[in-house]
C-alpha cells in the first residue's frame, strides 16, 4: 500500500518549546547571512531581522513572527521551514527575502498576546498626535471581563442579544484606549514593535519596493484552517493583489467575508501606507479552538495577570500555549503545509 504524502516528523519538531529555542534556532539559521538586525528590548529578550537575497532587490517578501508574542511559536516554526527549503523555493529575478522574527518578544516569552506594556501591537498603528479611536462598546463591558467566567457570559448573553454578534465582537476585539489591563489595547504610545518595525523598514530601506508582506497568526477560525486575510479596502491596488495573488480563499473584514471584524491601528496599515500602490500586505490566521474559546482564553489571562497571582497566570499560560499552537501534530502539519503554500503563492505573486 502506498504511504499516504505527510510531512517527516523532523519538520514538525520545528515547532519551538520558548521564545529563548526559538531565538536560537532562528539565529543558527540566518547566521551566515550578511544583513541582519537585531532589536533589543533589555538583555534576553529582541526583535531579530535578517535578509536574503540581493541587498538592491526589487521584490521583497516579508515573513512576520509573533506580531501576538505567544503566536510567535507558529510564525517562527513557518519561517524556519522556510529557511530550511530556501533552495526549493520558486526564488527568480530581483528578489529578496526578510525575515522578521519575533516583533513582540515579551509576548512571546510570557505567553501573552500583549507586550510588557499591555500593548496589542496590531491595536497599536494609530496616529498617537490625533486623539484616540474610540469603543464605547467595551467601556461599557469593561467591568464584566474581570468577573468570573458565568457572570461575565451573562454580561456578555445580555450585550450580544441587545446589539448582535458583530457588535460584541467589535466591542471586544475591535481595540481599546483606555484600559492597559484589559485585552486588544492599542496603547498611549508607539510599543516595541511599532518602533522596530519603523527601525526594520529604514534599515532595508523598504520604501519604493515591491512588497508581499505575510504576517502569521494564529488563534483565530476554523481549526487546522489557514485563512488569508487582506485589510486592503476593497478597490485598492493591494487589495487586488492580494486576491490575484492567493486567490479566492483571501478574505476581507471590510466585505465581512472574513473570521476577523474590521479593527483599529492595525500592522497592516503602516504597511499599507509604506507600499502604497506596489504589494499586498496579508495576514495569515490559522485557527485553532472556537472564538469562545479565544475570548475566554484571552480574558482569563489579562485577569490572571492582574490578579498578579502565580498559580493562576501559570495556568493561563498553559492554557494560551494551547489555543494559539495545539500541541495535535495533525494541527501542526496543516500548518506547515498551509504555511508553504502561501509563501509560494507570495513569491509568484510578487515576481509576476
Ligand atoms: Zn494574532
Amino acid at each position: 500500500m502506498k504511504k499516504c504524502p505527510t510531512l517527516p516528523d523532523a519538520a514538525l519538531k520545528i515547532f519551538p518549546a520558548s521564545y529563548a529555542s526559538a531565538r536560537s534556532q532562528f539565529i543558527d539559521a540566518v547566521q551566515s547571512l550578511e544583513n541582519r538586525i537585531s532589536i533589543p528590548l533589555d538583555d534576553a529578550l529582541s526583535t531579530e531581522a535578517a535578509w536574503l537575497g540581493p541587498a538592491d532587490a526589487e521584490h521583497v517578501l516579508v515573513l512576520i513572527s509573533g506580531t501576538h508574542g505567544v503566536e510567535g511559536t507558529v510564525g517562527a516554526a513557518i519561517q524556519a521551514d522556510t529557511l530550511n527549503r530556501i533552495a526549493e523555493l520558486p526564488i527568480v529575478g530581483n528578489t529578496a527575502l526578510l525575515f522578521i522574527f519575533a516583533l513582540n518578544p515579551h509576548g512571546f516569552q510570557h505567553h501573552r498576546r500583549c507586550d510588557g506594556d499591555g500593548i496589542d501591537l496590531n491595536r497599536n498603528f494609530v496616529d498617537f498626535s490625533k486623539p484616540l479611536p474610540q469603543n464605547p462598546g467595551y467601556i461599557e463591558l469593561m467591568d464584566a471581563i474581570y468577573l468570573p467566567e458565568n457572570e461575565r457570559a451573562a454580561r456578555f448573553r445580555e450585550y450580544k442579544n441587545t446589539h448582535g454578534n458583530n457588535a460584541f465582537e467589535i466591542a471586544i476585539s475591535g481595540g481599546q484606549y483606555t484600559d492597559p489591563n484589559g485585552p486588544f489595547f492599542g496603547g498611549t504610545s508607539p510599543g516595541h514593535g511599532n518602533r522596530a518595525i519603523e527601525q526594520i523598514i529604514a534599515h532595508y530601506k523598504l520604501e519604493g519596493r515591491h512588497l508581499a508582506v505575510v504576517d502569521i497568526h494564529s488563534g483565530l477560525g476554523p481549526y487546522g484552517h489557514g485563512e488569508i486575510i487582506c485589510d486592503h479596502l476593497p478597490g485598492t491596488a493591494g487589495f487586488r493583489d492580494a486576491m490575484k495573488w492567493y486567490g479566492p480563499a483571501t478574505t476581507a473584514p471590510a466585505e465581512g467575508t472574513s473570521s476577523s471584524v474590521q479593527k483599529e491601528g492595525l500592522l497592516d496599515y503602516r504597511w499599507h501606507e509604506l507600499m502604497k500602490e506596489r504589494g499586498s500586505f496579508v495576514t495569515l490566521e490559522f485557527g485553532t479552538y472556537s472564538i469562545e474559546s479565544l475570548f475566554g482564553t484571552v480574558l482569563n489571562d489579562h485577569r490572571a495577570w492582574k490578579s498578579g497571582k502565580a498559580d493562576e497566570i501559570f495556568q493561563s499560560s498553559e492554557n494560551m500555549r494551547e489555543h494559539f499552537c495545539p500541541a495535535d501534530p495533525l494541527w501542526r502539519e496543516l500548518i506547515l503545509v498551509k504555511g508553504r503554500q502561501i509563501i509560494q503563492l507570495a513569491l509568484k505573486g510578487l515576481q509576476s
